[in-house]
């Protein structure tokens, strides 16, 4: 049964009782962590073996709030002799930078003790994990265009994706938007059913994701990494996309260490 676990709903702004994005899918028997926000590597301990057990970390983009636990993660994988092999897919550019950064923490790839696959994310081409039962295909989305284009050389790659996960011999899918620039990324996405979408509420109002989502077939939606004005009225902000999103099922606005079965 398809569940996910919200390790982290906060938004770039440190807060107290909310962790930087991290959620944990499973999917027919996978671990799959979708963005390292720190401090994934705790929350992850806190559950059982999952540092063991993970399949793969799938990071959206580079800002701090959704890639700093990953060193931790890394660490902690080493000390609790994890043999597993484990696949990192994140944005190309910062697969160097990041080796680069985990060498400098004193940990080397080698004396990990487990195989790191370090993975290039491509604009919609997907990613079969290796018993072929889970597709994620990653949608290119103008996020970090939007926040540094101005600031940054014109030829400077600036990728941030939003996710298509799906179980390819069932009837599973799961739209993760990763940080957006609008609603309207997300478009593409929407325009075939889906289980579940599990969008950011920092970077878009609730206005402009339910135009988007209005007409798609969806049968629930979750809200996170949400903007502190907004985060300390759940309820409001639940009844309140119910009420612009009739036809959705289930409208959550999950805690840090919620779960949703499905
Ligand atoms: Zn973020």
């Amino acid at each position: 049964m398809p569940s996910i676990t919200f390790l982290g709903t906060g938004s770039g702004f440190p807060e107290a009782d909310r962790f930087f994005a991290s959620s944990l899918l499973l999917l027919e028997g996978k671990h799959l962590l979708i963005d390292a926000g720190e401090p994934c590597v705790h929350s992850l301990r806190d559950r059982g073996t999952l540092i063991r057990d993970l399949d793969a970390v799938l990071i959206t983009h580079g800002h701090v709030d959704h890639i700093g636990g990953l060193p931790a993660l890394l660490q902690g994988a080493m000390l609790l002799e994890r043999k597993k092999p484990l696949k990192i897919a994140l944005p190309g550019e910062m697969i160097a930078p990041i080796r680069a950064w985990i060498h400098t923490l004193y940990l080397t790839e080698e004396g990990l003790g487990f195989p790191v696959e370090w993975i290039a994310w491509k604009d919609k081409e997907t990613l079969i994990l290796e018993d072929g039962s889970i597709s994620v295909t990653p949608f290119s989305n103008r996020h970090l265009e939007q926040c540094y284009r101005t600031l940054l050389a014109a030829d400077s790659a600036l990728p941030c994706n939003s996710y298509s996960l799906e179980i390819i011999a069932g009837n599973f899918r799961a739209i993760f938007s990763g940080d957006l620039a609008s609603a309207g990324d997300l478009a593409e996405l929407v325009s075939t059913p889906a289980n579940v979408v599990v969008s950011e509420l920092s970077h878009v109002s609730m206005k402009e994701l339910a135009a988007v989502l209005g007409e798609a077939d969806l049968n629930a939606l979750c809200l996170i990494h949400l903007s502190e004005d907004i985060a300390d009225n759940r309820e409001q902000l639940r009844g309140k996309m119910e009420e612009l999103l009739p036809r959705i099922n289930d409208v959550f606005v999950p805690e840090d260490g919620e779960i949703l079965d499905f």
